[in-house]
């Protein structure tokens, strides 16, 4: 299987950034080794002093598609999760500043946090759906997919011109403001409505 990740997907989060508003969605892989295991922390990597939180929606891929149209996507997913695309901004800064991909920034072991999932059913509109993430019992990041610059079904036509999209497959949808950096002993806490959907300690 493969995570796609969309980033700069919520204007307030690219402002937090002065990234560019960008003119299509930004997308990057993770590999599957990069999925942090059930139940274990996330352990700050040695090559980071700034390892950001980013919580985001998940959708969860249930039909093999090409090309496919907007009007159709919905098909191609039946579930929808919540999960953290674990970034060492001062890594991926350095990557940036000179045009270089930044896997090494998003797609190390742990970087990945998928939480447990929903089926679509249960969401009137998945362009309407909350979440956050609370950090030590605070909410440090809140979105709503409604706020989306590019919303689910049209990120699924989008990555499919790239990507044969796989049973299995994971979409990161983007992060809404509020990333920050984690630190030893945190306790990260993410919720869709108000359902907890992981739970992890940062060692
Ligand atoms: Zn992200």
């Amino acid at each position: 299987m493969k995570i796609i990740c969309i980033g700069r997907n919520y204007t307030e989060h690219i402002k937090e950034l002065a990234n560019e508003r960008p003119t299509e969605p930004v997308v990057f892989l993770k590999p599957d080794s990069a999925i942090l295991l059930k139940k274990q922390p996330f352990y700050i990597p040695d090559f980071s002093n700034d390892v950001h939180h980013e919580v985001e929606i998940l959708v969860r891929i249930s039909k093999v598609g090409k090309y496919i149209d907007k009007k159709f996507a919905h098909k191609y997913y039946d579930k929808i999760g919540l999960g953290i695309d674990f970034t060492a901004r001062d890594l991926q800064q350095k990557l940036k500043e000179k045009g270089l991909p930044w896997e090494k920034a998003k797609a190390f072991d742990g970087a990945a946090v998928v939480g447990e999932w929903l089926p679509k059913s249960d969401f009137e509109s998945v362009d309407a759906i909350n979440f956050g993430l609370e950090r030590n019992g605070v909410l440090v990041q809140q979105g709503n997919t409604s706020h989306m610059l590019w919303k689910i079904d049209e990120l699924i036509e989008y990555v499919s011109k790239y990507f044969t999209l796989k049973i299995g497959d994971i979409i990161f949808t983007g992060t809404p403001s509020g990333v920050a950096k984690v630190e030893a002993n945190d306790e990260l806490r993410g919720l869709i409505e108000n359902n907890e959907m992981f739970k992890l300690t940062i060692k």
